[in-house]
């Protein structure tokens, strides 16, 4: 017997190794403009039992796992005394689990009280995912992300005050070559304002589900960078990114041009000499076909 789960199916890179729960389908909002993850599914929060008996069946299989992740795409949505159930069940099913992360949205975490940031933390959610996509609002609204530069920096503030482990994701390109300035100068300020402990960038890449509702919702003529200039956008972003605290950074998403990896700001000389090589040699770029959002 094996989790039956409800496909599509994601999880953040670093949670390759985890077990998956999906205590939610979808996702609650489904409307940013550049993700085609949830568009076949209707938002859900699955019943206790359902749950339960999948948090039964894994644990037989796999009762030493260390790390869990709740799908699907917000999971942090689900009421915080249900969470606090699912949290408590898992801790005492899995006795060597060291960390439970999910995804968020700004508005999930804004959306907690205090008190509740906190039980949920004393209950085992270790770990946030929030995507910040770019700290500047005219393209959040562009995308309809649904968050301004202001809510976002609130809530990964507030998760990291309740002391959950933040990481964050941005994507390169996502102003097109229009306001590729704005994009990369707002995010630098918010990264840098925020300094989660990881930061992931990703790059803009359009599945054809949802190319033609990007285009309309960006309501002017969008023009896609090409590699160079995601380069080019990734070096500008590191230079001026200047976190109070250090942050593991990482492009080695599926959509990036090539797989990057570092700590900012000690290993920022390094990842800038690497970009300056890759410009001068895009031979070593990840051939297109290989990439995916
Ligand atoms: S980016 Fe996140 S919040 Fe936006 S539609 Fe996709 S899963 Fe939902």
């Amino acid at each position: 017997m094996e989790i039956l789960y409800d496909y599509p199916l994601y999880r953040p890179p670093s949670e390759a190794n985890s077990i998956i729960f999906q205590i939610t389908l979808g996702c609650s909002f489904n409307k940013c403009s550049f993700c085609n993850m949830y568009r076949t599914k209707e938002y859900v929060e699955r019943p206790w039992e359902e749950i339960k008996s999948e948090i039964d069946l894994a644990a037989n299989a796999y009762p030493e796992a260390q790390r869990i992740f709740l799908a699907d795409g917000d999971a942090l949505n689900v009421a915080t005394d249900k969470l606090i159930q699912i949290l408590v069940y898992l801790y005492a099913k899995f006795r060597n689990l060291k960390r439970i992360s999910c995804y968020a949205m700004p508005k999930n975490i804004l959306q907690k009280k205090d008190d509740e940031l906190d039980k949920l933390r004393a209950a085992g959610l270790s770990m946030l995912y929030v995507g910040i996509e770019t700290g500047n609002d005219a393209l959040l609204k562009k995308v309809t992300k649904g968050a301004t530069s202001k809510g976002i920096i609130q809530s990964c503030q507030r998760a990291k005050q309740h002391g959950y482990i933040l990481s964050c994701m941005i994507i390169l390109g996502l102003g097109g070559k229009t306001y590729t300035k704005e994009h990369i100068r707002d995010t630098d300020r918010i990264i840098s304002e925020i300094a989660p402990d990881y930061l992931g960038a990703l790059t803009l890449y359009l599945e054809d589900g949802i190319y033609n509702e990007f285009m309309i919702k960006f309501g002017e003529p969008f023009t896609a960078l090409d590699d160079i200039e995601v380069l080019e956008e990734l070096e500008r972003l590191i230079l001026d990114f200047n976190p109070v605290t250090p942050v593991i950074f990482r492009a080695n998403h599926a959509s990036n041009v090539y797989s990057f990896g570092g700590t900012i700001p000690q290993d920022k000389q390094k990842l800038l000499s690497l970009i300056s090589e890759l410009k001068l040699r895009p031979e070593m770029l990840k051939p297109k076909i290989l990439r995916r959002f």
